[in-house]
């Protein structure tokens, strides 16, 4: 197969939607242009699927899902596939890195390790597919009872631009190693390699069905997946604007869902931490991705006595930032498209019109196309508590500082946000650390580290506005299966 990426600044023409292990063409046949962020030019289309391309991608799933040749493999069977899917994409990691870093703008280091994590999607899961147990109950005399975990059916992925291939992985693998057929909606800004890595399972002899992608627009494609009457279990990272739509069109179908929907994760810092350590953490972790992750430190929350060695060790880091393109590798890419450029600047003008101080500036590298969508970091601080940038998910290249006044107050602040992600805490008082870390509410805390999407072996999820579910670890395999009792009346 010729990838676009082998073309650069070519226009290709859209393959389809891959349904039943081939391509197909939309059934539309409109496309959708496909922008490379670092030029900000169109260097490949993909097609546009509509509601009869999901209805046939959800026919494909269900054939497979019930009778196919899929729902008659064992667990340890469909563990070895997806590990053979691992190794196909080892095997094709600058190819697909190359077409990651293309189509999301991200330095080609990291887009190396995205791949690298998708391959470790499926081998994990792939190792666990014959390890989810079930358990036997104490019940009355003369019953036997029994718990297994058994696969829903037609599980359905709607998927954000910002990790695609990751998100392929995180998504697909552990409903694929339960036994599911999946369809899955990836986002129109980025996509490639969602479709590239559907072709590598099929070429691994993943039977038909089992795994569907209909690429196209969230309103169109995204939509009609989502209500789709003949799915079963529907999985969701985004905005939480179309969480809302997506939980309400679960909610219609009766099927449960899990919806990872970003957050605003504080970093707390003590003044007896390792300042250099969180610092330069803090910053790297920030801008990894353009700072366009859902679990970004996007808030410092600084002990006001520690405040001005923090917030110096954290400008010293933020003023050597730079963007560049994918090729430079430099310490973040563009941002994905010039909507998310032009909302992001918006937040920098309003902060700076309200008197919110700039405490250092990262730069864009010269050079870099005219197009492209790049914006040099920021770190601001302090921060009032209700500022927007405070409050609200900015994803873009930016720190907010705040200072607290002691450890209730730091645990107020880290909780004083909608959403309830990710958090870490920076101390080396050990029974401090670990106090604090248990009284704020997030799905993940960090002590004394932090991993911005890092760790496919951790359970990951929201609590309160960030969403419900948990994927990664164990904790996915539960979600993306049900449990059955059988109840056995021996006498
Ligand atoms: P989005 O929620 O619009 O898109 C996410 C996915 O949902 C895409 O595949 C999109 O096509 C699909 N979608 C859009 N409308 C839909 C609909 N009506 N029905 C079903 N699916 C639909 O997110 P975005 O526009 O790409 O980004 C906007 C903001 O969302 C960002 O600025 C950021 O704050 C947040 N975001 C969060 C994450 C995260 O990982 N939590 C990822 C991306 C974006």
């Amino acid at each position: 197969m010729s990838l676009p990426i082998s073309a650069p600044n070519a226009t290709v023409s859209a393959k389809g939607v891959f349904i039943d292990n081939r391509w197909r063409p939309g059934a539309s046949g409109r496309t959708v242009p496909v922008v490379a962020p670092a030029e900000g030019t169109v260097f490949a289309a993909i097609a546009a699927g509509d509601a009869a391309d999901v209805d046939a991608a959800v026919r494909a799933a269900r054939a497979a899902a019930e009778g196919g040749a899929w729902s008659r493999l064992g667990a340890a069977e469909r563990g070895r596939l997806l590990g053979r899917l691992a190794l196909a994409i080892a095997d094709h990691a600058e190819e697909l890195a190359l077409l990651e870093a293309r189509d999301t703008g991200k330095p080609m280091q990291q887009a190396r390790n995205d791949i690298v994590a998708a391959a470790h999607y499926f081998e994990y899961y792939g190792g666990a597919a014959d390890k989810v147990h079930g358990d036997t109950i104490p019940f009355l005399p003369g019953y036997f009872v029994t718990t297994e975990h058994v696969p829903y059916g037609v599980t359905a992925h709607v998927i954000p631009w910002n990790y695609p291939a990751q998100m392929f992985g995180r998504t697909v693998a552990p409903a694929l190693a339960m036994g599911n057929a999946c369809v899955l909606k990836p986002a129109e800004d980025a996509c490639l390699t969602p479709l590239r890595l559907a072709e590598l399972a099929a070429g691994i002899g993943l039977p038909e069905g089992a795994l569907n992608v209909v690429p196209g627009l969230g309103e169109e494609a995204g939509a009609a997946l989502s209500a789709h009457p003949d799915i079963d279990f529907l999985s969701f990272t985004g905005s939480p604007e179309v969480g809302t739509l997506i939980q309400t069109a679960a909610a219609k179908n009766h099927i449960g869902c899990t919806l990872e929907l970003g957050g605003k994760s504080p970093h707390v810092v003590f003044g007896d931490a390792d300042v250099a350590l969180a610092a330069t953490t803090i910053a790297r972790t920030m801008v990894q991705n353009a700072g366009q992750t859902c679990s970004a430190g996007s808030r410092v929350l600084v002990e006001r006595a520690a405040y001005d060695q923090v917030v110096t060790a954290l400008a010293d880091r933020f003023a050597k930032l730079v963007a560049g393109t994918p090729e430079m590798d430099r310490d973040l890419g563009p941002v994905i498209n010039a909507t998310q450029k032009r909302r992001i600047e918006g937040f920098f003008a309003r902060a700076e019109e309200a008197g919110v101080p700039v405490l250092a500036r990262g730069a864009v590298a010269a050079g870099v196309p005219e197009g492209g969508f790049f914006i040099a970091p920021r770190l601001y601080g302090p921060v009032p508590r209700g500022n927007e940038l405070a409050q609200k998910e900015v994803f873009g290249p930016v720190l907010s500082v705040l200072p607290f006044d002691d450890e209730a107050d730091a645990v107020r602040l880290a909780n004083g946000t909608d959403y309830g992600l990710m958090a870490a805490v920076w101390s080396l008082d050990g029974n401090r650390a670990l106090r604090v870390s248990r009284a704020i509410k997030a799905g993940q805390v960090y002590i004394n580290s932090f991993g911005a999407g890092g760790g496919i072996e951790l359970p990951f999820g929201g609590m309160k506005k960030s969403g419900h579910g948990r994927e990664k670890g164990f904790a996915a395999l539960h979600d993306v299966s049900q449990l059955r009792t059988t109840i056995f009346k021996h006498g």
